[in-house]
């Protein structure tokens, strides 16, 4: 689904390098933890997945589907199936969040060759979907994100998500500025999304979202590379003794 080889980035305006070698697979039906501390590139490793472009890519290659996504933009590699959860989704004054959900959700069908939804199978997939992860319908009248605590921009987020019915999900610290029960709430809509033909990039310094949302791998971002990959157990390792062992075996 995903496979990024030696990758390099760098900011584009400093020419500060920030990725630095980075390799990754992710397997189709994946659930893929990314881990590291604070500062290490996570966020803009997905920076990078989305295509934004204040970011340069000066070496090596990210693959999706088998195809390489560099020389595409952001609005096409959405089309193309990949979706990002930002770490802090965007306030967007003047746009009622069910409009946005309109809009994006008929501009992704018209990328797959399928009609636009008529308004009431719009209201009838939102509705369900919003149900689900018991969002009041009233925010939806909101302009999207504007004045949304952390955990109804998530759950707005995490919405999105599930109307986009999207390949490759991308998650950045869906964990951040959640309370517990948000947080199941997320996760529960996250791992409803779980399939095999769906795979998921969950990015997170702690470990008690992996309590919610299982992977099937972990793997450990430090300084812009991974330097270490396992499985869930790896989570449960850093929780107990901390990244300073697998830095110092790295290093
Ligand atoms: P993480 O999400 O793992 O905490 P980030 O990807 O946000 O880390 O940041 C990685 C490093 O890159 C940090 O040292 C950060 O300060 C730096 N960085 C990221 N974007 C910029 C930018 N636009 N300008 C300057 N430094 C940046
Ligand atoms: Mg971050």
């Amino acid at each position: 689904m995903l496979e990024i080889r030696n990758l390099h980035a760098r900011i584009a305006e400093t020419g500060t390098e920030i990725i630095r070698g980075l390799d990754l697979t992710v397997k189709n039906g994946e659930v893929a933890a990314i881990m590291g501390p604070n500062g290490s590139g996570k966020s803009t490793l997905s920076y990078i997945l989305a295509g934004r472009e204040d970011y340069e890519v000066t070496e090596g290659e990210i693959l999706f589907d088998g195809q390489s996504i560099l020389d595409m933009d952001p609005a096409e590699r959405a089309a193309s199936g990949i979706f990002l959860a930002f770490q802090y989704p965007l306030e967007i004054p003047g746009v009622a969040t069910m409009e946005f959900l309109k809009v994006a959700l008929n501009a992704q069908r018209r990328a797959r060759g399928e009609p636009e939804l008529k308004i009431p199978d719009l209201l009838k997939k939102v509705r369900e979907a919003a149900g689900r992860l018991n969002m009041d319908m009233a925010m939806l009248k909101r302009p999207l994100n504007v004045g949304f605590s952390g955990g109804e921009k998530k759950r707005a987020e995490i919405l999105q998500m599930s109307l986009l019915e999207p390949k490759l999900c991308v998650l950045d610290e869906t964990d951040s500025g959640l309370d517990i029960d948000a947080l199941k709430v997320v996760a529960d809509g996250v791992n409803a999304l779980r399939s095999p033909d769906r795979s998921m990039v969950v990015i997170t310094h702690y470990q008690r979202l992996l309590d919610y949302i299982v992977p099937d791998t972990v793997h450990v971002l430090y300084q812009g590379r991974v330097i270490k990959s396992g499985d869930k157990s790896l989570a449960l390792d850093l929780e107990q003794n901390g990244y300073a062992d697998i830095i110092g075996e790295a290093a």
